[in-house]
């Protein structure tokens, strides 16, 4: 099998080890075995989280926005209203995902702008808002937002905390019981480098009772589903499998390489990705200090006659896949480094792009 070099932002290129994970005996997923392999599942991501004490985990078999939607529905409440930072694509689709349940909310800056925690506190001292929702890592534009001052400031208002860790969680070292975010979610294919399928929400011990008085959604109840694994040893619904046996693998190589050890990988690879295409001539979104070294966006403006498609369809023939900018009215286009992906991978792509421009 050709390995790949992914550099969309999941899902990323997995190791050999996950794929072959993925070929198991049918099993029943009622069987006891199977709910040992759940819980050894929830366990191996509150170690990555370092959230054994005081979390807990809700699996879902979904791609990443049904742990956003599980998470928005199930916590906040029908007198409840969220501020959402409304600073790229994810953090927008929280909106919409309000919008389609009728759940109250505020919004706060624009495409691109840095999440100025200043102004976040400024917002929720309004006192109109109970919860607080945004992405820690905007994988529309690459930009990292201050997890750490902003949850501080929730606890501080007495504001429930949302974290999307969707492209962080794995290789961004968090310790969640330091860091006491109330709700942060993520899924099997980004930075934990499983296959695509599985999501989950991690909760404080302290929201069990609202998510309990909360949910509003029928598949997605962050409650139901955690207490049917606690008392039945099973999901509420068909979980993928096969899939579950491979996050499971992917989750023991994080553990084996450590997210601190994965961090400082992936932050290498970024490097090198940088400093080639700034070579190249093209220029990064965003300023140096607010890039999560996780992926980078690329102006295309001032690129005379290049052609991303074309770019794309050139590297695609060499086994490498870059991916298209989010926003139309922002002309960029996208390098992830999420993957099984190491320093000799980043300098080929660096000589195929160079190759590129040089014929
Ligand atoms: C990938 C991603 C999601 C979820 O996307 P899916 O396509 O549903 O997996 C949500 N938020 C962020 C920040 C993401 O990067």
């Amino acid at each position: 099998m050709t390995r790949k070099i992914l550099l969309n932002p999941g899902p990323a290129t997995t190791t050999q080890n996950v794929k072959n994970a993925l070929v198991v005996e049918d099993i029943c997923p009622r069987e006891t075995e199977f709910g040992d392999l759940m819980h050894d599942i929830c366990d191996g991501l509150l170690e990555i989280g370092n959230g054994q004490k005081d979390y807990n985990v809700a699996l879902f078999g979904a791609s990443g926005t049904g742990a956003m939607e599980a998470t928005i529905t199930s916590a906040i409440g029908k007198e409840d209203k969220v501020l959402i930072l409304t600073n790229g694509a994810y953090g927008i689709r929280m909106t919409q995902i309000c919008e389609n349940y009728d759940i109250s909310y505020g919004s706060l800056f624009e495409y691109g702008d840095y999440t100025e925690p200043a102004k976040v506190k400024e917002a929720l001292t309004t006192k109109q808002y109970t919860h607080l929702a945004f992405i820690h890592h905007e994988t529309s534009t690459g930009m990292m937002d201050p997890v750490d001052e902003l949850v501080a400031i929730c606890k501080a208002l007495n504001i429930v905390s949302i974290v999307d860790a969707m492209s962080t969680f794995g290789a961004f070292p968090y310790n969640l019981s330091d860091l006491g975010v109330d709700y942060i979610f993520s899924s099997s294919n980004k930075c934990i480098h499983g296959m695509a399928g599985l999501s989950f929400v991690l909760f404080h011990n302290n929201q069990k009772e609202a998510l309990m008085a909360n949910g509003r959604s029928y598949y997605f109840d962050v409650y139901k589903q955690w207490e049917n694994l606690q008392k039945k040893n099973q999901l509420r619904f068909t979980p993928p499998v096969q899939i579950c046996y491979s996050f499971m693998a992917a989750i023991r190589e994080t553990l084996a390489e450590g997210v601190e050890t994965r961090w400082e990988r992936y932050k290498a690879n970024w490097q090198i990705l940088y400093d080639g295409l700034l070579d190249l001539g093209f220029k990064p979104l965003l300023p140096l200090d607010q890039e999560s070294k996780i992926l980078l966006a690329l102006k295309l403006d001032g690129k005379e006659g290049f052609d991303f498609d074309h770019f794309h369809d050139y590297l695609y023939k060499r086994d490498i896949t870059i991916y298209p900018g989010v926003m139309p009215e922002k002309a960029t286009f996208r390098v992830a480094i999420i993957g099984d992906l190491y320093p000799d991978d980043m300098h080929r792509v660096m000589e195929e792009m160079t190759g590129y421009f040089s014929s």
